[in-house]
């Protein structure tokens, strides 16, 4: 995408002049300096400059004297990659709306723009006003993966912020991380204020509250706002807990060192999602983004028992949206943002409930306009063809997009990933006898217990889908799309060892070997050195802090970006601060070991994601429990529901996956939605 960074030396952090003048507890008549006026000469020199402008289509830019908190909403990441980001979105909105709050955003600058503002003494900035990241009382940011991890710390010091947080006064911001990362904050430990785990939409206007009223309150002991958002529930304040080690360094435990807080944190989790109907007023990006629609989530939560998805594991239990909501937030959506593709987003979108006659809906609704509908889905069987059918009548079809994950029917046993290759074969063939041209396949190497015949088996379903396509026409297309798989916390996978990166070289090339007479079958593998620096920070321990500000200070930033030199910097500086890949990421953990992540509850019971690693090793599947008997995971306990249904239902779901007798025509809709119950 971009080119080669410069190599970085030690950053220098921005003058913070004006900050002399600027006082943030009892200070209400003064406002710190906007910097638009010194950037915009810079933005010439830059690559993509209107990713710094601002200005977009449904931004709220309000007066900074008219509220009582401000909050700057932060993707570490370019603008074109973080400016989608939905969980920023809805909180955006939700902040905005109040009329004691302000919400800006930001995003990481790109290294050429971010040379220029250590050179000219200008701090990281939020996209509305220009105000430096010092200025504001929240600095809040997204992590839905480990990878911006050095971004944030840039960002802070760009943004005139201490990294450390035991170095910061009752003058800087409170630094919250959240998303899906947040589950292990530990390697940032050291640098963030509080980590908040779970849905944002609640827990943040509560965030919200305990700031305003600390600050109405004079806003001068900043251990004493730490300890009351340390007591709202989902909000773990690292500097409150401590980790102890055994004499060979492994974990003992993560314990509580200040008097009040929760040994045990519990992620939050908001009820129905029919009570937060957000983001209304999308943010129309200024320019190119990863996805430019207009999203809908239309449920949150999975539990079809994947074995490697944090995601699914940790959002759990289902909540799904009404049709008739989902209806009325695209009808909105569209109007007030003018984008021509909505896509209807969850983990497994064709597993809601009335996923049939909400895509039939919609494609009534725009039929012959220019909005076109997708579902970016990942479910392998026909029914998901019927409903993309349904949802490309204005437009062609071209790719379908599927995720067997592994090869080999062993193998998806092991990932609990139900799917045969019969389906996927049939649903290649009735995908191309409808006319789709393209199907991509994602698929996953470096698996717990795969032998290299389950690698192969990759290969040998990419060919026999591709037979099928060739079948319908010599010009179809299938692609298959492999990477290395990381170990993530809260899933069964948590205590696996992780390939080293030479495993999967060595994995892929086994692959590319075995497709090279199948000219028409394409290919593509993520850089194996990128699922390096991942797994360290996805399962590391505070010690690992270190190593991240070390990597930081030696230049490493973007460090999902393959452009970007980054895995030598890590390695030096994993090898300075005594952190052994071999250690945290390659090898395997036994039952008695604890965790950094212990102490954080995901509403997951430990015993059971044990449990279900032992099944995974005996290749033994578990049925997705909304349609099948509750497992005993811990979450509907620990949250008071009833296991089949979530919150909002209250009937048993039609659509039945094919192993189980389902059907693939659409499902007609639900009784209780028909009756609007
Ligand atoms: S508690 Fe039971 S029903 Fe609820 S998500 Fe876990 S296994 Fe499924």
């Amino acid at each position: 995408m971009l080119g080669t960074a410069p190599t970085m030396s030690v950053p220098a952090t921005p003058a913070r002049g004006a900050r002399a003048a600027f006082r943030r507890p009892g200070d209400a008549a003064t406002v710190p300096p906007g910097y638009y006026e010194v950037l915009e000469p810079l933005l010439p020199q830059v690559r993509k400059p209107a990713q710094y402008v601002g200005g977009e289509h449904n931004q709220v830019v309000t007066p900074w004297l008219a509220a009582q908190t401000r909050w700057l909403l932060c993707y570490p990441d370019t603008y074109e990659v973080g400016q989608p980001n939905q969980g920023i979105q809805i909180l955006y909105e939700l902040l905005n709306e109040r009329a004691t709050a302000l919400a800006e955003r930001a995003y990481a600058p790109w290294t050429d723009l971010e040379a220029l503002m250590r050179e000219q003494g200008i701090p990281a900035f939020s996209l509305e006003s220009h105000r430096p990241v010092w200025a504001f009382d929240v600095f809040g940011v997204s992590l839905p993966h480990e990878l911006g991890h050095t971004n944030l710390l840039n960002l802070l010091d760009l943004g005139g912020v201490p990294i450390h947080a035991d170095r910061r006064t009752a003058e800087d911001p409170i630094v919250l991380v959240g998303g899906h990362a947040a589950y292990n904050p530990e390697p940032l430990a050291p640098f963030v204020d509080a980590a908040v785990m779970g849905d944002g939409e609640q827990v943040t206007l509560e965030i919200d509250d305990v700031v305003r009223a600390w600050k109405a309150a004079g806003g001068s002991d900043r251990r004493q706002l730490l300890r009351e958002l340390a007591r709202v529930e989902g909000v773990y304040v690292p500097a409150f807990y401590e980790p102890r080690y055994t004499p060979d360094g492994r974990l003992k435990q993560t314990v509580p060192i200040e008097s009040g807080v929760p040994t045990i944190v519990p992620k939050r989790t908001i009820q129905d999602l029919e009570e937060w109907q957000y983001p209304q007023k999308q943010i129309v990006p200024m320019t190119e983004t990863v996805h430019e629609r207009f999203s809908v989530e239309i449920f949150r939560g999975c539990t079809r028992g994947c074995r490697f998805c944090q995601a699914g594991m940790i959002t759990r239990p289902v909540r799904e949206r009404r049709p008739e909501t989902i209806q009325k937030l695209v009808e909105e959506g569209v109007r007030n943002t003018g984008f021509e593709e909505v896509g209807l987003l969850s983990l497994s979108s064709a597993d809601h409930s009335a996923i049939g006659p909400v895509a039939r809906d919609l494609a009534d609704a725009y039929e012959g306009t220019v909005t076109s509908l997708s579902l970016p889905s990942t479910r392998v069987d026909a029914f998901n063809v019927t409903l993309s059918n349904e949802l490309s009548r204005n437009g062609r079809r071209t790719g379908l997009t599927f995720a067997p994950e592994a090869g080999s029917e062993r193998m998806r046993a092991v990932i609990n990933k139900m799917v045969s290759e019969a389906d996927l074969l049939r649903t290649a063939e009735v995908a191309f006898s409808e006319g789709w041209r393209h199907i991509k396949l994602y698929f996953m190497v470096g698996l717990p217990t795969e032998r290299d015949e389950d690698v192969l088996a990759i290969a040998d379903l990419g060919i026999k889908t591709y037979e099928i396509a060739r079948r319908h026409g010599r010009a179809n297309k299938v692609t298959i799309s492999v990477g290395g798989f990381v170990p993530k916390p809260h899933t069964p996978f948590q205590w696996a060892a992780q390939d080293s990166p030479e495993e999967i070289k060595r994995k892929l090339s086994l692959i590319r070997h075995a497709i090279k007479d199948h000219g028409g079958l394409k290919l593509r593998t993520n850089d194996p050195e990128e699922g390096v620096i991942e797994g360290l920070l996805a399962r590391g321990d505070r010690r690992v802090a270190a190593a991240v500000e070390r990597a930081w200070r030696l230049g490493a930033r973007f460090d999902g970006w393959h452009e970007m030199p980054t895995l030598d910097t890590w390695r030096q500086a994993m090898a300075e601060t005594d952190v052994s890949l071999e250690w945290y990421s390659h090898r395997e953990r036994d039952e008695k070991e604890a965790l950094p992540w212990d102490h954080l509850d995901s509403g997951l019971e430990k015993s059971w994601l044990w449990e279900d690693w032992q099944d995974a090793r005996s290749d033994k599947q578990l049925d997705d429990c909304r349609w099948s008997p509750c497992y005993d995971c811990g979450v509907c306990p620990g949250l008071s529901i009833q296991h089949d249904t979530g919150y909002t239902g209250g009937f048993q779901l039609p659509v039945l996956p094919s192993h189980l007798g389902g059907k693939d025509t659409l499902p007609t809709t639900p009784e209780r939605y028909a009756s609007g119950g």
